[in-house]
């Protein structure tokens, strides 16, 4: 699943790519995939602005419409043209094959004769065409928390004192808590604070907290800094693999490694309904 770190991804790539380009012809393959505003809405607009909010992509055009990109479990964007490619997104087969692809739901060609491509294997992923108002009463714009960055330590601290009886990892996941958090970086993070992500949220000590707070924000920026390469790798080889964690992760899908802190080896299981990588030394 894209995490927000690849979206922000995505949302640089776009706009090196496609910012002030006008749009010339929208196809929308797949129903389902389109919601909100009239799709013929968008021709002859130029895309004026990028903007992300948490997992969602949004982009302005210059008849004040915003279109926002939800890619959920399988989405990908790519740019075909300009003399390169841009892909993004979940990683698979997609990003060197022809486009339009059997998983293209919906494309946009501009008027240099670059296209866009929104491909989405599962079709949970959707663009929705809004003017100010429906971005204003959108009920998952509404209803996202701040992320890392946006978040003090006092307001972490906080909403954390509403959760006492929950595994600190089900918290860092719960968007309405704090956006953007996935599940790589709230197992590094709790790596970095030194803490059991089973751990119930009473049993953390403020410094705790102020670690984990911080440990977000450094593998999440981490993993946008090397957003850009990734997409390179991906598109290199046979687009079935990243590895952009490879090159930070300390316990994320290394179960059977050993940690690069003290050597023991580290363990997975489950917390919060989800696979859970750590070293049962440094967090015990
Ligand atoms: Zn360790």
């Amino acid at each position: 699943m894209p995490e927000l770190p690849e979206v922000e991804t995505i949302k640089r790539g776009l706009e090196r790519l496609i910012l002030r380009k006008k749009i010339t012809r929208v196809e929308i393959l797949n129903e389902k995939s389109w919601r909100g505003l009239d799709a013929r809405r968008v021709l002859g607009q130029e895309i004026v602005e990028f903007d992300r909010r948490g997992k969602a992509l949004l982009m302005k055009l210059n008849n004040n419409l915003w279109m926002m990109a939800h890619l959920r479990m399988t989405g990908q964007m790519i740019v075909v043209g300009a003399g390169e490619k841009f892909a993004a997104g979940h990683p698979d087969g997609n990003f060197t094959a022809e486009m339009p692809s059997r998983h293209t739901r919906i494309w946009f060609e501009f008027d240099d004769g670059s296209h866009l491509y929104f491909n989405d294997l599962r079709k949970f992923g959707f663009i929705k065409l809004m003017d100010e108002l429906g971005l204003q009463e959108d009920e998952f714009l509404m209803n996202l928390a701040p992320e890392p960055w946006a978040m003090s330590e006092d307001d972490f601290w906080a909403r954390l004192q509403r959760h006492l009886n929950s595994p600190i990892k089900a918290v860092l996941l719960d968007q309405h808590i704090i956006a953007g958090v996935g599940n790589i970086y709230a197992d590094e993070a709790c790596f970095l604070a030194r803490v059991f992500p089973g751990v119930k949220v009473r049993e953390i000590s403020r410094e705790t907290a102020d670690k984990l707070l911080q440990g977000l924000r450094e593998v999440m920026q981490a993993s946008i800094d090397s957003g850009g390469s990734t997409m390179k790798d991906y598109v290199r080889a046979d687009g079935t693999k990243g590895s952009y964690l490879e090159k930070f992760a300390q316990v994320f899908r290394r179960d059977g490694d050993s940690c690069k802190v003290c050597g023991a080896k580290i363990l997975k299981t489950r917390v919060a309904g989800r696979g859970t990588h750590y070293c049962p030394e440094c967090q015990a």
